[in-house]
């Protein structure tokens, strides 16, 4: 109140309105602005926060996150947010730098993995792949939001901060995170029963190594034919293998993801005569996804009925 009556008494004196407006950068009509970085956080985000906050995504719709590094004009649209919210220190590397940079008291920064347990970045034949395309990610995998008992806890975190940063709205931010996380245990529990009973549990997968931890926790064998970054190249020898494999196993489906070019996904395809198969790892959206209204919950649900189709469950 104070401050109130000091800003408008400035206003009288014809200073910079920068001087009364500063203060407040964090919300804009009352909403909590929150940045993130992937779009899982955006709709988990907005999920929770319904009309009381405006979220919006710091990649743009299309581009490849793995390679992503924040610009100057990226920093300083963090920097006036209210809350940024980010993946993990394995997914977003350039995060510690920027925090060097920024005023935390205005900032409410929210690593949505905390309390998960990493997983390390793929099977052990692609350390060396790890070491060469995947640099940024030491040795983890950042993924985790693959699995769903993952995604509750992310949807977790970014409940409480929400609720610390903008107390009188506490209750409908928990009251929105309680029902999402039922929906989310009920689609957990989804993927449980429809992959239970399959024809194989081995799923072979023409592009990066990102379903490791919905592999993990569906009780499913997983192989890529990249390391853990997208940018990685598969190894020709690696490539060969996964053909012999697919071959050897009578695997009649091939999964390819979003994003990048499927080319080496063709070319497992035509050599194996494998079907191919689209498995989203929701990293970020085309324009066309984002505008059509996809969520992670819809995603997620078209990736059990692929899977079921690529598995052979019944
Ligand atoms: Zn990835």
């Amino acid at each position: 109140m104070k401050y109130l009556r000091w800003c408008v008494v400035m206003l009288f004196l014809i200073l910079p309105l920068g001087a009364c407006t500063q203060k407040e950068p964090a919300t804009e009509k009352g909403k909590v602005q929150v940045v993130t970085t992937l779009f899982p956080l955006y709709d988990f985000a907005r999920v929770v926060g319904g009309d009381r906050v405006e979220v919006s995504l710091l990649v743009p719709p299309g581009v490849e996150p793995h390679s992503f590094e924040p610009k100057p004009e990226d920093m300083v649209r963090i920097n006036r947010a209210g809350m940024f919210v980010y993946t993990n220190p394995y997914m977003e590397p350039w995060v510690a730098g920027l925090l060097k940079g920024i005023d935390r008291r205005l900032l409410t920064v929210v690593d949505a993995s905390r309390g998960i347990t990493f997983l390390p970045a793929g099977d052990h034949d692609d350390e060396h792949d790890v070491n060469e395309g995947g640099h940024h990610h030491a040795g983890m995998d950042p993924h985790v939001w693959l699995s769903i008992s993952n995604a509750r806890k992310m949807v977790e975190n970014i409940a409480a901060a929400l609720e610390v940063k903008d107390p009188p709205n506490a209750g409908f931010y928990r009251k929105n995170a309680a029902a999402y996380d039922q929906k989310l245990a009920e689609l957990d529990r989804k993927f449980q029963e429809g992959l239970a009973n399959c024809g194989t549990r081995q799923f072979f997968h023409g592009g990066h190594y990102a379903f490791g931890y919905l592999a993990d926790r569906y009780g499913l064998q997983y192989v890529s034919a990249y390391a853990i970054s997208a940018d990685a190249e598969p190894r020709p020898r690696k490539l060969t293998a996964m053909i012999d494999q697919i071959r050897r196993s009578g695997t009649k489906y091939i999964f390819y993801e979003e994003l990048i070019s499927p080319r080496v996904a063709e070319t497992i395809s035509r050599e194996t005569g494998a079907t191919l198969l689209k498995l989203n790892g929701i990293h970020n959206l085309s324009r066309d996804e984002l505008h059509g209204g996809a969520t992670y919950f819809s995603l997620m649900e078209q990736n059990l009925a692929d899977l079921r189709t690529g598995l052979q469950c019944r």
